[in-house]
């Protein structure tokens, strides 16, 4: 009979061996600023064949890389912690919630419930160009923002910043699924194939050579995921775009955002692509805007506790990553904590519902952006 190491390392988990129970990876994890996780210990369990091991503490990582980045020995965690959801849910033991957002994602192609065929409807009789392979960008809309109400006025905000740039780009129309990022991370391997495809088919049949995404995670699995199922495009994310349009004169920053502002780095965008100084480079060239920086920022920072599919998972208010971040930013006199990332909005909006903090603005570098070119 195959060992469970033998299937995750066949599953891609090829680094399992490497671990020597160091522990650094425990020792780095944000969880650990909240309560008590050992990431090691579901190594450790996979190492002896997940024996007696139901998965209890499993789907706790939000697979922010930190551990990843730490690791003496490179071993590759958010890939063996993935490797081994996908064999802990064969046995039924993936949590309800997910199971729920995943039966969407079969059935509706995103993991909202939203319509398939409403994808567009976040424009709202708004203006936008459909891709048809003349434009240089193809823009894949984020499912989070394609039917989440607040993450929808962020796309409005892009589209027209785009238009206001001048950029040559047109949306894939509707026809795409959700990236898949979330739904591999949670250990369903067949149901991020059937996505994967899916998309292959429709952007090659467009005949996009561009794509230009909102998301980090839609980044991050575009640039590194699909090439090995053969969906090989150049893949920028829109905060890398304003920075050129900023940096070229394309963007006429003219009127001021008044704000003590502290951007958090995604980090799907920060530590998985080494996305740092785009978003920083547009929020100087903001005027009225001073930006501040988390105690932990960069390389070091607290994710918001969105991915690997935590943002449909309940967590206790006190140990929520965005309820320490947004008390961290009012206690250094921030007003506002802008990012570049649909979970992260979504994370700091219930984070600043469930602490009551009206006073502090929750946006993407993209509405500041807008609000810098407005007419008044
Ligand atoms: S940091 Fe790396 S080597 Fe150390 S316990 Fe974690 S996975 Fe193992
Ligand atoms: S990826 Fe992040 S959340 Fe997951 S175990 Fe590592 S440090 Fe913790």
């Amino acid at each position: 009979m195959i060992e469970v190491p033998e299937m995750i390392a066949e599953s891609g988990g090829t680094t399992l061996d490497l671990c020597y129970q160091c522990g650094t990876c425990s020792g780095t994890c944000p969880w650990n600023l909240v309560r008590d996780f050992r990431v090691r210990d579901i190594l450790t369990r996979a190492q002896l064949g997940l024996e007696g091991y139901e998965g209890e503490d499993l789907w706790m990582c939000a697979t922010c890389n930190a551990c990843v980045d730490r690791c003496p020995q490179g071993v590759e965690i958010v890939d063996l912690v993935r490797t081994i959801r996908m064999l802990i849910a064969e046995t039924g033991a993936a949590p309800k919630t997910l199971r729920a957002v995943l039966g969407s994602v079969q059935s509706n192609g995103n993991p909202w419930s939203g319509d398939a065929e409403a994808r567009m409807g976040w424009a709202q009789g708004q203006p936008v160009r459909l891709f048809d392979g003349t434009p240089e960008y193809a823009f894949f809309t984020c499912c989070t923002q394609a039917y989440d109400p607040r993450n929808a006025k962020v796309i409005r905000a892009t589209a027209k910043v785009l238009d206001a740039g001048g950029v040559s780009y047109g949306f894939v129309g509707g026809g795409e699924w959700c990236c898949g990022d979330a739904v591999r991370k949670t250990g369903a391997e067949t149901g991020f194939g059937r996505l994967a495809a899916h998309n292959i088919g429709v952007l090659n049949d467009l005949g996009v050579r561009r794509l230009l995404v909102p998301s980090p995670h839609c980044l991050n699995t575009f640039k590194k995921e699909y090439p090995d199922l053969g969906g090989k495009w150049e893949v920028t994310h829109v905060v890398e775009l304003l920075r050129d349009l900023v940096r070229g004169g394309r963007l006429a920053l003219k009127n001021a955002v008044p704000a003590k502002a502290v951007y958090h780095d995604p980090c799907y965008l920060g530590r998985n692509n080494g996305v740092y100084d785009a978003p920083r480079d547009v929020l100087h060239a903001v005027p009225g805007l001073e930006l501040m920086e988390f105690a932990r920022t960069r390389e070091e920072a607290v994710c918001c506790g969105g991915g690997g599919g935590r943002l449909w998972m309940e967590a206790p208010v006190e140990e929520r990553f965005a309820v320490l971040k947004l008390r961290e930013a009012v206690a250094m006199g921030a007003d506002t904590v802008v990012t570049a990332c649909p979970y992260c909005i979504s994370m700091f909006e219930d984070a600043k519902t469930a602490l009551g903090l009206d006073q502090v603005r929750v946006a993407d570098v993209v509405e500041i952006v807008a609000e810098a070119l407005q007419a008044h």
